[in-house]
């Protein structure tokens, strides 16, 4: 009777480990090492109990030991298991690890030598079937493992325990120890007292299947302690600063983190109490919006931010709505930052516009008076024939161009700047370009006692189309930076036209001089705006330092570049290299030609006449109307001068012009308002004629701001003879003017 209740006790505790052993495979989420080390054991341990139980129900010996036999692979293999897990909780390594690992192996080779028939001895008792142990190899050697196998397990978990940094390391390794302690008492029913002679109760057996169990709680509370997806969202939720609400499929408020309890000033409790409408300023259902996810700003009624509420909604594995979670993201200080900027930015605006608007004036004023000075002693060096007036007129000649030029250089620097500068393509004279250059650079050169030489390749094109204005300006600016910053020998333009593509050359200018040199340290400052650099050396030389600022960034527009080598005190090269497109391939021949033209040009001659072109100028400034009259006089056009708008539009009710030149700014009507109301007059005779603003207002982007408002072209003030002369050509009937020769 007992033998059966002991049978029906060691199933039952098979039946158990082996459910065990089924929810640990089963266990949702990835497996490790520990997760196999345990199912294992279970397994072992359902394997042992199994078979024992069956030993004990044995009447006849044989089967009995067969039984043992087999029963015996779980005990080795139990055994076994458990020393793999303590190794691994314990964190045991190194040699210490291996011996422990390799002693448990060991049951492999005693395992053969336990199960031999002459080992045990079994007989019936009244608890059921039994067995002592004849003393010899195998029985010892099989005590002797259990023995150690107890104590290894003891010794780890003791070093476990005594390095168990986190609580739940202690009480881990505490759990462990039981489960040995258990295993081992049990074991000394059924493995040592039969060494001595007495019956073997299935001690071990029991303890076992119960060491089993407690291994498994040891193995859940492991596994709580562990990061796993489920446990990790909860440890994120909860995390999160950021307010997070979870709503039920009813639309009412069941989980808040506490980043919302911090947001809405509440505890988690009194937070689950409001609805979406207590929380949120909201005019629709945010809920029954379509799509899973969906984002609504929302001003918090609690306390008062601007929020933007992402909401998604949750399915179960039906695909029915299970709830929804808001994530509320508080706009409120991104806003204000934004609104700060745009302010700050308005600010800016202004304050820029305020430059332009001074920019404009300034040069507006200073234009006006240099247009005056300029233009008559123009009229000066035409007519005068004493020497030393005419001496006087050059000088005065030569400040005021530098004063224009410091005026453009702002201009143009600001003009850059706003980017309002844009490089505008036209076909164009090299050789007239070259000459040009030549000119300015020689009267500089000539009045210094420097040289001057230009070397042009005779094949380079005749006519290449780029922004002559701006070529001009970056080959005049390194030029005329080389002549003021030398005091002896001279200076050298050195020209290198190759070929690149169809129809494109790419042109290196090279400007070398005998003069100051800079200095190496230098070399990184020179294209700084305003940056002048060896301060000493030329303070007593003009300059704003705005010059080779103003050509880089020319060049840049231009997808050209700069390049400088200098040796202190004894001279600079600059290059600049940039592409052309070729219109008129043809060599421009002998450089010398051109040079010795443009040296003739020193005696001004008009470069058309028209006596029957008609002209009106318009101008409040009666300086103005002289100087333009006095540049004109040697084309004998028959130029008439108004001092209105309103007179410019009375005169030409009744008398008909080639062109008219329009002041812009001027009192009572002003430039704009006459063209229109000329253009609008149906009777007006000229209303078909060429209107050309001539105006001191140069600032970035008039020129097309006139051209949209109507005007025919654009001069600007101070007005320069020849460029006068040029256009006037250009809107003059061919038929009136008179080349001359
Ligand atoms: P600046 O109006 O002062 O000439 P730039 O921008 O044209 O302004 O030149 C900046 C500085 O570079 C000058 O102040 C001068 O010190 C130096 N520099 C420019 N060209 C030369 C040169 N050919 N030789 C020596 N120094 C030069």
């Amino acid at each position: 009777m007992s033998a059966v209740i002991l049978s029906y006790i060691l199933f039952g505790l098979a039946i158990i480990t082996a459910i065990t052993s089924v929810k640990v495979i089963s266990r949702k989420g990835e497996k490790g090492r520990i997760d196999y080390a345990i199912f294992a054991t279970c397994i072992c341990s359902s394997w042992w109990s199994f078979f024992w139980a069956m030993l004990f129900a044995q009447t006849d010996t044989t089967i009995a030991w067969l039984m043992r036999t087999i029963g015996m692979i779980g005990v080795f293999a139990f055994l076994i298991c458990v020393t793999y897990i303590v190794v691994l909780w314990s964190g045991l390594s190194g040699l210490w690890k291996k011996c422990v690992l390799g002693f448990a192996g060991l049951g492999v080779f005693i395992y053969p030598l336990n199960i031999q028939p002459e080992n045990s001895i079994f007989y019936l008792t009244k608890f059921g079937m039994s067995y002592e142990f004849e003393s010899g190899l195998g029985s010892n050697l099989y005590s002797l493992y259990c023995v150690g196998i107890i104590l290894n397990l003891a010794l780890m978990l003791i070093y476990m325990r005594r390095n168990a940094v986190r609580r739940r390391e202690r009480v881990l390794s505490s759990d462990l120890l039981l489960c040995t302690a258990v295993v081992g008492f049990g074991s000394v029913l059924d493995t040592l007292m039969p060494m001595f002679g007495f019956t073997a109760f299935p001690g071990s057996t029991l303890s076992q299947a119960l060491g089993a169990l407690v291994m498994y709680e040891a193995y859940n509370f492991y596994n709580k302690s562990r990061i796993t997806l489920s446990n990790i969202s909860k440890f994120i939720y909860y995390s999160v600063d950021e307010p997070i609400l979870l709503f039920d499929e009813k639309e009412k408020l069941c989980i808040v983190n506490n980043g919302t309890a911090v947001f809405l000033e509440r505890t988690p409790e009194e937070c689950c109490k409001l609805s979406i409408n207590d929380i949120f300023e909201l005019n629709k259902n945010i809920f029954r919006l379509r799509g899973n996810k969906n984002r609504v700003e929302a001003r918090c009624i609690l306390n008062q931010s601007i929020c933007s509420l992402a909401i998604d909604k949750i399915y179960d594995e039906f695909q029915d709505i299970m709830g929804y979670i808001i994530i509320v993201h508080d706009m409120t200080e991104r806003i204000h930052t934004m609104q700060r900027l745009e302010e700050e930015k308005m600010r800016a605006d202004s304050a820029n516009q305020a430059k332009s608007r001074f920019l404009a004036n300034m040069s507006h004023e200073i234009r006006t008076p240099i247009n005056a000075v300029m233009g008559m002693n123009e009229i000066i060096l035409r007519e005068s024939e004493e020497t030393e007036t005419v001496e006087c007129a050059r000088n005065i000649r030569d400040a005021s161009k530098t004063l224009l030029a410091l005026i453009n250089d702002i201009l143009d620097f600001s003009k850059i700047e706003s980017g309002m500068l844009e490089v505008v393509e036209e076909a164009y004279s090299v050789k007239n370009l070259l000459t040009n250059l030549y000119t300015e650079c020689q009267i500089k050169t000539e009045d210094k006692g420097l040289y001057l030489q230009f070397e042009i390749p005779e094949d380079m094109p005749s006519i290449l189309c780029g922004d002559e204005v701006r070529v001009r300006q970056i080959l005049l600016n390194i030029l005329s930076n080389a002549i003021k910053y030398t005091q002896k020998g001279g200076v050298t333009l050195s020209v290198r036209c190759v070929s690149v593509g169809e129809k494109q050359v790419e042109l290196t200018a090279a400007v070398s001089d005998t003069g100051i040199g800079i200095k190496k340290e230098n070399m990184d400052k020179l294209f700084g705006a305003f940056d002048r650099v060896d301060e000493e050396r030329v303070h007593a030389i003009e300059g704003t330092g705005l010059g080779l600022s103003i050509v880089k960034r020319l060049l840049e527009l231009m997808h050209g570049e700069i390049k400088v080598e200098s040796e202190y005190g004894k001279g600079s090269v600059f290059s600049v290299a940039f592409r052309q497109r070729v219109i008129n391939a043809s060599p421009i021949g002998s450089w010398k030609a051109g040079a010795e033209a443009g040296r003739k040009k020193e005696k001004y001659e008009p470069s058309f006449q028209a006596p029957e072109g008609r002209i009106l100028v318009v101008d409040d400034n009666k300086v103005n109307l002289t100087v333009i009259k006095g540049l004109l006089k040697k084309t004998n056009m028959q130029i008439t001068c108004v001092g209105s708008g309103r007179e410019c539009l009375e005169i030409t009710r009744k008398e008909a012009f080639h062109i008219i030149l329009l002041d812009h700014m001027m009192p009572e009507m002003d430039g704009i308002e006459t063209l229109e109301k000329l253009k609008a007059e149906e009777e007006n005779l000229c209303r078909d004629a060429a209107v050309i603003v001539l105006t001191a207002n140069a600032i970035a982007g008039m020129r097309e701001m006139y051209l949209e408002k109507g005007f025919t072209d654009y001069i600007s003030k101070p007005v320069d003879g020849s460029t006068l002369e040029k256009i006037l050509k250009q809107y003059l009937p061919a038929e009136l003017v008179k080349q001359k020769s």
